[in-house]
């Protein structure tokens, strides 16, 4: 479903460009030049957000943005400048931002924010407070950004909540508790999840001046003082969900083949070797497939190394649908190979055998010059848990398929 955005601006020209930036990111935009036109089109649609001029011909005292607000649409408000009159004034709303015109950096920035609220709905943030009032403070302001939102009692809670969901992404953290104070939970935290696992937050009302520090030492991203300023809160809480993203988005290319974008060698030895310490210990035997293109070298040699590339790139996709239940990975070069946690010989060897013909009929789908070709397996099962040891295994059964003629899959 596309999100619609309303977009009150009386300046065609900067309605337009506010109207470029959201449908870049997917959004739905509709402009409204008046707050009179903007009353009627909330009447009619649905809003996931809405950008709002601060000064409007027909509402000259930011009448637009109670509008909005009222209206429970997310504001985000754009002012020609932030006298502090003005400032006063925006701040008194529950808006998501406020974002002054000056310069093109503004307009950076509303393209982030825009960004940004599509992104929140995934993010858990977990809010640890044994103050009601102030929970619930905190609440209204993740909720505004559109968060996901759990809330506990106190650190106790707290962890239980962090088990029981594994995907919370975000801590935020009263200090004074019973039971367990945010410093301890903090450690506790650090002790169990990594810093590019979780953010955590931590709030105090107390003047102590060692708090912050001990806070940041216990393991925490961040720290914020009692009242704090609700822009400084939405800065802080950005920026650590940036920073998580930012991980996951290298760890995903560190572990990713560039070519095929299949898992790569180095990830499929780190889960598998996981698997195997697991199966170990309950004496499972697991089993391993390596998977070779026949003649590879004729196809760059006559075609290209393009289209060998492309050939490469139309195989992955089917492997990776064929074995979707699997552990698989590009191990290098024209090799790959499908690690089977849990399966017993026939169902593998039957799925190898499936996937061989398929290729032997649909490989020149794979290119242009509709190249067939075919592919050769080797499937070891074996009560060994190294992963090098059963790779080797597989090896061996593949090398005897291309000995014994290719386009074969050999246990
Ligand atoms: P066999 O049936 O015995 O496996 O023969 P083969 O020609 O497939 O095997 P060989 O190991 O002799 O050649 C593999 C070729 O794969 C050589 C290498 O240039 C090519 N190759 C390796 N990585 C890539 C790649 O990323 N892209 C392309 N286009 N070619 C690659
Ligand atoms: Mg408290
Ligand atoms: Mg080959
Ligand atoms: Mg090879």
């Amino acid at each position: 479903m596309t999100r619609k955005i309303l977009i009150i601006e009386d300046t065609p020209t900067i309605a337009r460009v506010q109207q470029h930036i959201a449908m870049k990111i997917g959004y739905d935009a509709d402009i409204a030049g008046s707050l009179a036109d903007a009353q009627d089109l909330i009447s009619k649609n649905n809003y996931y957000c809405a950008v709002v001029d601060f000064i409007l011909p027909d509402a000259p005292n930011g009448e637009a943005v109670p509008c909005t607000v009222g209206a429970d649409i997310p504001t985000i408000v754009m002012t020609g400048n932030i006298d502090s009159t003005t400032r006063d004034t925006v701040e008194k709303y529950p808006i998501i931002d406020y974002i002054t015109k000056e310069n093109k950096q503004a307009y950076h920035y509303l393209e982030k924010q825009l960004q940004r609220l599509p992104r929140n709905e995934n993010v858990k943030v977990l809010v640890v407070d044994d103050s009601v009032a102030t929970r619930l403070h905190i609440c209204e302001l993740l909720r505004r950004h559109k968060y996901q939102i759990l809330q506990a009692n106190n650190g106790i809670e707290a962890l239980t909540m962090l088990e029981a969901t594994p995907d919370i992404a975000v801590i935020i953290t009263d200090n004074e508790m019973p039971k367990m104070n945010g410093d301890e939970l903090c450690s506790e935290i650090r002790r169990l999840y990594s810093n590019d696992e979780k953010a955590i937050i931590g709030i105090s009302g107390s003047d102590a001046p060692y708090l912050s520090a001990r806070f940041l030492k216990g393991g925490a991203n961040d720290y914020l003082r009692k009242p704090f300023n609700n822009e400084e809160f939405y800065c802080r809480l950005s920026q650590n969900v940036d920073m998580l993203e930012q991980i996951n988005t290298i760890r995903l290319q560190a572990n990713t083949d560039y070519l095929t974008k299949l898992p790569n060698r180095r990830y499929f030895f780190e889960e598998a070797s996981k698997s195997l310490k697991q199966l170990k210990k309950q004496q499972s035997t697991s089993a391993m497939a390596m998977i070779d293109i026949d003649h590879f070298k004729a196809i760059n040699d006559t075609y290209g190394h393009d289209t060998g590339d492309e050939v490469l790139k139309g195989l992955s996709i089917c492997f990776a649908k064929h074995f979707e239940q699997h552990l698989v990975a590009r191990l290098g070069g024209e090799e790959f190979a499908i690690y089977f946690a849990d399966t017993n010989k026939d169902n593998a060897m039957k799925q190898l055998e499936t996937f061989r013909s398929f290729i032997e009929l649909h490989s020149p789908e794979f290119s242009k010059e509709k190249i067939k070709f075919t592919i050769s397996g080797g499937f070891a099962q074996e009560p060994v848990y190294q992963i090098d040891e059963l790779l080797k295994q597989a090896d061996i059964k593949l090398y005897e398929a291309k000995e014994t003629g290719r386009n074969k899959v050999v246990a």
